[in-house]
């Protein structure tokens, strides 16, 4: 059985029925959440029984990491790591001044297929469970030999997809008793899953969510976007709204500028007509290209102009600098390159 599978209370009755104290599991929590120690063996302060028992009965960690990939400006780190079932994920560690923020991956593979992703080319194989989340955040930090600051789920998959996991992955993520990250410093990115954005906002979660918007129109989203012709653009807004109401979190679109696809005057003016009385940011992703797919990125005075004119409007605009391209670790690239 996989321990972080399991709570500190259900681990605290395991203990007790097997002739142990309870309060080694807030020993055991400590270790693996606190300290980054993934071996029961390292767990320096539990009997030699205790360690004995645990190895016999539970592991720590599921994932292997297979490779690590550092890019040339030493700000981004890609993990390849293999699921006990032979599946492999990856995420991404983007450093930026104070902050280390990990890019979780939610799915094996994703059944969005937006189809200018690399993640979504190869289809969709399975969820994941909210231990083999956690998992991808201990293992960089046991990496880095640092706590992140901040975590994403902008990986592979569609996270608003396997709603029960993710939202659990969160709870442990935030919960001051495990890894204790802010709710304030988690992201959750999605298409657009309507049915569980209001799910989202029942949670009462106070995670930030970013809209993969992409086109300012339910046409331009049904062709790049398959899985969003479910949804009215209109109706996801809405929700969206609620959600803001609820939480006071601003809400992020994401908007990846791909040439003659989305990233015309035209198209910008259908984005501020969009977005006007939205309280938001719109954070600009120049396309970054994948192999044997056809779409480009626009020139830097396109996309210039499309920024500048969005801001003339008064919107909030950010643009992501882009991270990691050289090792494929950038928007939309992950699982290029890799079998899944
Ligand atoms: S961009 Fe995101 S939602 Fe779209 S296919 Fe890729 S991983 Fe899935």
């Amino acid at each position: 059985m996989n321990i972080l599978n399991i709570d500190q209370n259900k681990l605290k009755q395991i203990l007790v029925s097997n002739n142990f104290k309870a309060f080694s599991a807030n020993q055991i929590f400590e270790w693996i959440y606190k300290k980054g120690i993934l071996s029961f063996d390292e767990m320096t302060n539990l009997s030699k029984d205790l360690r004995d028992f645990l190895n016999k009965n539970f592991k720590v960690c599921s994932l292997k990491v297979k490779t690590i990939e550092l890019s040339k400006d030493e700000q981004t780190k890609k993990y390849l790591f293999e699921l006990e079932d032979g599946y492999f994920i990856e995420s991404v560690l983007i450093l930026s001044d104070t902050r280390k923020t990990i890019c979780v991956s939610s799915q094996v593979g994703c059944p969005v297929r937006c189809s200018f992703c690399a993640s979504g080319k190869k289809g969709f194989f399975r969820n994941l469970k909210a231990f083999e989340i956690v998992e991808q955040v201990l293992l960089i930090a046991k990496d880095i030999n640092e706590k992140s600051t901040n975590i994403v789920f902008m990986g592979m998959g569609e996270p608003l997809l396997n709603f029960d996991e993710v939202v659990k992955a969160v709870k442990i993520m935030s919960d001051d008793k495990y890894l204790n990250i802010s709710q304030r410093r988690i992201t959750i990115s999605t298409a657009g899953i309507l049915e569980n954005i209001k799910r989202l906002k029942d949670e009462n979660l106070k995670v930030y969510l970013a809209l993969s918007l992409h086109g300012a129109t339910d046409e331009i989203r049904n062709r790049i976007i398959p899985y969003s012709k479910k949804y009215k653009l209109q109706d996801i807004l809405k929700e969206l709204r609620l959600y803001f109401e609820k939480t006071k979190r601003d809400i992020l679109f994401e908007y990846i500028l791909i040439e003659s696809v989305n990233d015309s005057i035209e198209d910008a003016k259908k984005l501020v007509h969009l977005l006007k009385n939205f309280q938001c940011t719109i954070n600009l992703i120049p396309y970054n290209e994948v192999e044997n797919l056809s779409y480009k990125r626009p020139s830097g005075v396109k996309i210039l102009k499309f920024k500048n004119y969005l801001i003339s409007k008064g919107l909030n605009v950010v643009q992501r600098y882009t991270k990691g391209k050289d090792i494929a670790a950038s928007c939309g690239q992950l699982a290029y390159k890799r079998r899944l």
